[in-house]
C-alpha cells in the first residue's frame, strides 16, 4: 500500500478513531516523521496480533485464493480448502510467534473452512458456485482508485453483473459491534470506488450494494441504499476521515516525541497494539493520559493549536 499520498482505508480509518498515536506510529511515519528511537522498526500496517486476526487473515487469504480459481473455472474441494487454510494458519501463527495448541488449532481451522465454505451458499454468490451464466469480477481490497486527490481503498470483494446492474459484494469476515451507521458508509464507498473503476458504468443508479457479514454462526446479506445522498454522506466521511489523518500527520510532525498525541480510546487497542513497548501506555492507559493531561497543562505550548477537526 503506498501511504505516502493521503490515503483513506478502513483499517486506517478504524485505528485513528481507536487511537491517534498509534495511527501515527504506522502510518504517518511512513511520511517520513523523524520517529522516536524506539519506534523505528514498528513502521507498517499492523500484522494480526491475536489468534483470532490470524483466522480471519487466513481466510480472506484464502477467499482471494479460492475466488481466483473459482474465476479459471477450478472449484476447490473441503480436503484442499483444508490443507490450504491449514498452511496459511500455521504459517502466519509462526511468523507472529503465536502458539497454539495442535488440538485447538486444528478445532479452528474447521470452523474456518466451514465458514469459508458455507459462502458459496448465500444467496449473492450461489450463482457463480453453481456455474450460471453472469459477468463477474473479483478484486483485491489492497487497490486503491484516485478520488478528489487521494488514494481511496474500498474495493469490493465482487462484483456480479445481472438484470442490468452490478452488484457490488463486500465480505465481512468477522463483524465488529459499533457504529453500524459507520460501518455502512464504509460500505457505500465501494460504489464511489467502482465509479472510478475502468470498465464500471458512471451511473451510480447502476450499482446495487451487498453486504454478506459472518455472525454468530452463519452468513447474513443485506443490501444497502445506493442514493445520492447515501453517496455524498459516504464521500463525506472519507474526506473528513482524511482530512484528520493529515491534521494528525502535522501535529507528529510537530512534535516528534509524540508525546501529545491523543492516546487509545479505550485500554483493549492498547492490549493488541504492536507499538505498545514504549509507549507511555505500556504501563496503563489511564495513568499515561493523566500524567499527558498533567504535561500539557504544564506546558501549554505543546498543546495542538488547532481542533482536529479543522484542515
Ligand atoms: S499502546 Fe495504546 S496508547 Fe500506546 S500507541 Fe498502542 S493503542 Fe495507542
Amino acid at each position: 500500500m503506498n501511504t505516502l499520498s493521503p490515503h483513506w482505508s478502513q483499517t486506517s480509518s478504524r485505528l485513528m478513531s481507536a487511537c491517534p498515536r498509534a495511527w501515527a506510529l504506522t502510518y504517518a511515519s511512513r511520511q517520513e516523521i523523524p520517529l522516536p528511537r524506539k519506534d523505528r522498526t514498528a513502521r507498517g500496517s499492523q500484522p494480526p496480533r491475536t489468534v483470532d486476526e490470524v483466522m480471519v487473515r487466513a481466510m480472506r487469504a484464502a477467499w482471494q485464493q479460492k475466488i481466483a480459481d473459482l474465476y479459471d473455472r477450478k472449484v476447490w474441494t473441503t480436503a484442499y480448502a483444508k490443507r490450504t487454510l491449514s498452511r496459511l494458519v500455521c504459517d502466519m501463527l509462526e511468523e507472529q510467534r503465536l502458539t497454539l495448541p495442535d488440538l485447538l488449532r486444528e478445532q479452528k481451522i474447521a470452523l474456518a473452512v466451514r465458514q469459508l465454505n458455507q459462502l458459496e451458499h448465500v444467496r449473492a454468490l450461489r450463482p457463480l458456485f453453481n456455474g450460471e451464466p453472469r459477468r463477474w469480477a473479483f478484486f483485491d481490497r489492497r487497490d486503491p482508485v484516485s478520488l478528489n486527490g487521494l488514494d481511496l481503498y474500498a474495493a469490493p470483494d465482487l462484483a456480479v453483473f445481472h438484470q442490468n446492474r452490478w452488484t457490488l459484494i463486500r465480505l465481512q469476515f468477522r463483524t465488529p459491534h459499533a457504529n453500524p451507521m459507520g460501518q455502512q458508509l464504509e460500505h457505500l464507498l465501494a460504489v464511489l470506488w467502482a465509479l472510478q473503476q475502468t470498465g464500471f458504468p458512471e451511473d451510480p443508479g447502476s450499482f446495487r450494494m451487498k453486504v454478506v457479514a459472518w455472525r454468530g454462526s452463519r452468513w447474513h446479506e443485506h443490501h444497502l441504499e445506493v442514493t445520492p445522498q447515501s453517496l455524498h454522506q459516504a464521500r463525506s466521511l472519507a474526506l473528513h476521515d482524511v482530512q484528520e489523518m493529515n491534521w494528525l500527520t502535522r501535529w507528529a510532525h510537530a512534535d516528534p516525541s509524540l508525546s501529545t498525541l491523543p492516546l487509545a480510546a479505550h485500554h483493549r487497542t492498547c492490549e493488541r497494539c504492536v507499538h505498545r513497548k514504549g509507549c507511555p501506555a505500556e504501563t496503563g492507559l489511564a495513568k499515561a493520559k493523566r500524567i499527558q493531561e498533567h504535561l500539557l497543562r504544564q506546558e501549554p505550548h505543546k498543546a495542538p493549536t488547532k481542533s482536529a477537526r479543522t484542515e
